[in-house]
């Protein structure tokens, strides 16, 4: 099972559970956390002194709201909204926004808490946050989800700002909801103000290659892990799961660096086409015409559906979760291994369970956990910002020539950590271990604040 806690660090994890009782993947992502920062406490006996874990595991501050609106038949429907800024050492809260009817607080607090160090692994001025509602998208209409959104940001606008807090997508959030989201924001305080939330259309603030911005850089950090072990993209069968917008542009990647995607999935199965995936038929399906997965066979006869399956049992060398959380378990993590998986770059936040965690480790494949792996879409977020801040639009080569950079420095920066701390090869450590050092010296610098 787990690592057990280091004596200093676990009356404080009995702690973040008895303050937070009930919320499971909150619990789950502090944990992972606090296994990893023994040895930091060691170097840094002053993080201990100024009670910098248990500041950490402690939000600023949690806005929980009623969103109401008007579906189409004129019923009043109901939803509750999230904003959890986590923290705020580095930069304004930065993080999506969920859109998804598992939402709740514990979800959201996972999220946030995941981000902080995340987004410190970028090197960019930004805190952490996330935010969301169990708002269901599926099935609603453009009407539906406008009206639902600007509710939603009729409260949300108050909490949030280009120097504050800096929303951006997540699940159920693309460019749809942030186009309603902005406009209502722009309606209510008489402010165009780019720099309040990334994710924006082109037309509009938005930056080139955020959209791709995930899915290429989950693919930029496997390419990295592999470049260590002297190996490539090239020839390797890979399986991505989802098929929202960091599964697509994680195939595209994948596709331009040599390797062949085999199957992809949504919530209701996964299709299997050992031709390779077509791109353009997934993105035409899901992105324009928002349908199920499953009609990619019709298109394509050879390739084969397969409702409610597990994507894990396809044998493949890379492995690429790219749908939501705690979607690899143990057995799925063993089934991976024993069919020749040779790398795992997660696209999703905390998409394998700890059982399978463990398993990647002891089995010393490339495990490129996601507060690392997917830190090109908030990286990119940031761009945007920088974008917004003097008013510029970058080229499409050029921004993506920086994700590339950042990634290879993410990279870089959890290997080297986890060599410096005695666990070489294993990038959760060095990715836990190199965000808390960033956040808790800034905290450090702050005084109890
Ligand atoms: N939701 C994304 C994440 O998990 C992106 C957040 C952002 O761009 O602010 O990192």
């Amino acid at each position: 099972m787990a690592k057990p806690l280091d004596e200093k660090v676990e009356p404080i994890f009995q702690s973040v559970l008895a303050r937070n009782p009930g919320e499971t993947e909150f619990h789950q992502a502090t944990r992972e956390v606090l296994e990893s920062i023994s040895p930091v406490l060691v170097k840094h006996p002053a993080f201990t002194h100024h009670k910098i874990i248990e500041r950490i595991c402690e939000p600023e501050r949690q806005i929980i709201f009623r969103v109401p609106w008007t579906d189409d038949q004129g019923t009043v429907q109901i939803n509750r909204g999230f904003r959890v800024e986590f923290n705020s050492a580095l930069g304004p809260y930065k993080g999506g926004l969920r859109f998804h009817p598992s939402v709740y607080l514990g979800i959201i607090k996972f999220l946030g808490f995941e981000q902080i160090f995340k987004n410190a692994l970028t090197g960019m001025p930004i805190g952490g946050g996330k935010g969301g509602s169990d708002f269901d998208p599926k099935g609603k209409s453009d009407e539906e989800v406008m009206r639902f959104c600007q509710s939603f940001m009729t409260e949300l606008y108050r909490h949030i700002g280009e120097h504050t807090d800096v929303p951006a997508g997540d699940i159920g959030v693309g460019g749809r909801e942030i186009g309603y989201m902005f406009g209502q924001y722009k309606r209510i305080t008489n402010r165009w103000e780019a720099g309040v939330l990334t994710g924006k259309g082109l037309d509009w603030g938005g930056s080139l290659v955020r959209t791709e911005a995930t899915g290429y850089g989950a693919t930029f950090f496997v390419e990295e892990m592999l470049k260590v072990r002297g190996d490539s993209f090239e020839g390797k069968t890979c399986v991505v799961s989802g098929s929202g917008n960091v599964a697509i542009y994680t195939i595209e990647k994948i596709a331009e660096l040599g390797g062949k995607t085999v199957a992809c999935s949504d919530s209701n199965g996964y299709i299997y086409d050992e031709k390779g995936i077509d791109l353009e038929t997934v993105q035409r399906l899901k992105e324009i015409e928002r349908r199920r997965i499953k009609d990619y066979c019709e298109i394509h006869k050879h390739a084969k559906y397969v409702a409610n399956g597990n994507i894990w049992e396809i044998p493949c060398q890379v492995a690429m979760p790219s749908a939501t959380q705690n979607e690899i378990n143990g057995k799925d993590a063993k089934m991976l291994v024993q069919n020749g998986c040779i790398a795992v770059g997660e696209g999703a936040n905390m998409p394998t369970t700890p059982e399978g965690v463990k398993i990647f480790l002891d089995a010393q494949i490339a495990y490129g956990p996601g507060k690392a792996a997917n830190a090109g879409g908030v990286a990119t977020s940031a761009l945007e910002m920088q974008q917004n801040a003097c008013r510029d639009s970058w080229d499409f080569e050029y921004t993506e020539e920086r994700l590339r950079k950042i990634m290879r420095s993410i990279h870089n920066l959890c290997y080297e950590t986890a060599m410096e701390y005695g666990s070489p090869g294993n990038y959760v450590d060095g990715a836990n271990i190199a965000g808390f050092i960033r956040v808790a010296k800034a905290m450090v610098a702050f005084g109890v604040v």
